[in-house]
């Protein structure tokens, strides 16, 4: 039985999900015909305060009468989007592609165009460099090893091996979240 997907390409897939909503088991409790819309997941823009679509909620319905959920709330997001990050993949890619080629984290920011405290530029940094033996394992398990880097830096390494796994992605992170259905960062 399929699952409950995480990531979805645009919101014409994900009208086909929400059709299917009602046969697909609920993945706390694995109930089946409880889920149910709960509204958009919204995120803020890269640079501002407006508020964009990262995706939509849903929810284990724990108000039926008969067999009732779990309440449990799930996010399916955009594969664009980076869950409880504002930035989105195709920028986090220039910026991982900016470090990878020696530049400051700082100016790697600055030539993805994004606008944002320093702490936050080395949180994320953090969170990639803590997420990284993941995102390769995962890599391996569908892909394999990409040819050996001699000498890279992780990073260079991780950048190499989604290349690999994607030729020719324009945003190789999107991909990873449609095809391993699980978040990079
Ligand atoms: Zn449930």
């Amino acid at each position: 039985m399929e699952g409950l997907p995480r990531f979805y390409q645009d919101e014409e897939s994900f009208a086909f999900i929400h059709q299917r909503l009602q046969l697909i088991p609920c993945p706390r409790c694995g109930l089946v015909s409880a889920l149910i819309l709960n509204g958009l997941v919204w995120g803020y823009c890269q640079n501002g305060s407006t508020r964009r679509k990262k995706g939509h909620r849903i929810l284990c319905n724990c108000r039926r009468v008969r067999s009732p959920g779990c309440g449990g709330s799930f996010a399916v997001l955009l594969c664009e989007s980076l869950p409880r990050l504002s930035i989105d993949t195709a920028s986090l890619w220039k910026i991982l592609g900016g470090v990878a080629r020696g530049s400051s984290i700082g100016r790697s920011f600055d030539h993805a165009g994004i606008a944002c405290s320093v702490r936050t530029q080395y949180r994320t940094l953090r969170r990639f460099r803590n997420q990284q033996a993941n995102i390769r394992g995962q890599l391996q398990y569908y892909f394999g090893l990409p040819p050996p880097l001699s000498g890279a830096d992780p990073i260079a390494q991780t950048i190499a091996h989604l290349q690999h796994a994607f030729p020719g992605s324009a945003n190789p992170i999107a991909a990873f979240h449609l095809h391993a259905q699980t978040a990079f960062l």
